[in-house]
């Protein structure tokens, strides 16, 4: 059987490739779908059966190189030597790793000032153009959107339709692990780009007789930016989740409608509560995700007595937690403890 060459190869026959296309990959997708036992013992719920989809363990350390492999591999069959994106971080990452693979120049527009330091380190090393604005995420993609329909250069953000694609092969890969799709898909919902994806890739599959079900969407979003739940654009949005740290949600009609025809829901978490999510998942699981990730694993806390019994789950982790170090540092439950290099100093810190 031939290795693993990314994820376009894998399931060329259903995206938007021909043989012609030059495939630009880094080997995205293929992540682990992990058993979380621990957590749901945890929660008071060990009958759910909840996977963890682990989308740190893409190259760049997201789940957004699903989507870049295929926009950019579409800028470059059509002919495009220039990408933009305006990005939280993530983005920004994916555009400029992929962007430096194809040879093609990059551009990256960021909200000054919250940004998770990793990210930020990433764009800048794969040699990105990084252009911080004195605004928010929003105002940074109006500010794209203009730009690419004036100027040679192709917009890298979810609104372009080939992110979507990639990212639908998310589902495909759960269905696969789990031969057939989950009862929850839960997601965090920041342009809500993803949840679209994941649902397009579940009916896509269902409609060819991959999967005996669809699962319900679990939209979760930060109560600081959750546009959808409140049903209105929030001018100002704040959280520590910074990758969803959104007030106007590009897909906000594609994530209510995945939303009804699903019959699941959109639903919101404190930043607190997002905290102890983010320390309960890494000291119960193992498993170090970023703040917007763990947004969801406090949605299922919050919605746990809602959910079916023996019910299967699939929460996407969307971003490796090692993004953001001052947040783990800042808010880690296991400080760091200092002593003198006496023996019987440290012993003692020691609780045996
Ligand atoms: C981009 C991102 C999200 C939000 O995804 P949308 O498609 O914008 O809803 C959530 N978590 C992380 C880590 C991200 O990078």
């Amino acid at each position: 059987m031939a290795r693993y060459t990314g994820l376009i190869n894998k399931y060329r026959e259903y995206l938007p490739v021909t043989d012609k296309t030059p495939v630009i990959t880094l080997n995205e997708g293929n992540t682990p779908l992990i058993k979380a036992d621990n957590l749901a013992r945890a929660i008071g719920r060990d009958d759910l059966e909840i996977y963890l989809k682990y989308e740190g363990s893409n190259p760049t350390g997201s789940f957004k190189d699903r989507g870049m492999t295929m926009a950019v591999t579409k800028a470059v069959e059509e002919g495009s030597n220039a990408i933009i994106c305006a990005s939280t971080g993530n983005t920004s990452a994916a555009a400029a790793a992929y962007g430096a693979k194809a040879g093609v120049k990059c551009y990256v527009l960021i909200p000054d000032g919250y940004i998770a330091l990793g990210k930020l380190s990433q764009a800048m090393m794969y040699g990105a153009k990084v252009i911080a604005i004195s605004g928010n995420f929003d105002q940074a993609l109006d500010a794209v959107k203009e730009i690419s329909t004036n100027y040679p250069v192709t917009l890298v953000n979810s609104l372009n339709p080939y992110r979507i694609e990639g990212q639908k092969t998310g589902a495909f890969e759960i269905i696969e692990a789990l031969e057939d799709a989950p009862d929850y898909h839960f997601i965090p919902v920041g342009n809500a780009g993803n949840i679209t994806a994941y649902w397009k890739g579940y009916k896509e599959w269902h409609n060819l007789g991959k999967c005996s079900k669809l699962p319900k969407m679990m939209g979760i979003q930060a109560e600081g930016s959750a546009a959808i739940v409140k049903k209105q654009v929030i001018k100002n949005p704040q959280t520590i989740a910074t990758a969803i740290r959104i007030g106007n949600p590009a897909s906000w009609e594609k994530a209510e409608a995945a939303r009804d025809e699903s019959k699941g829901t959109i639903d919101m978490v404190s930043d607190e509560k997002i905290i102890e999510a983010y320390n309960l998942l890494a000291s119960t699981e193992g498993i170090l995700a970023e703040p917007a990730s763990c947004a969801t694993v406090a949605g299922i806390i919050k919605l746990k007595d809602t959910l079916k019994q023996n019910a299967k789950l699939v929460c996407i982790l969307t971003g490796n937690g090692l993004k953001d170090p001052d947040s783990a540092i800042k808010y880690a439950k296991s400080p760091v403890e200092k002593t003198t290099s006496e023996l019987k100093d440290i012993v003692k810190l020691l609780n045996f």
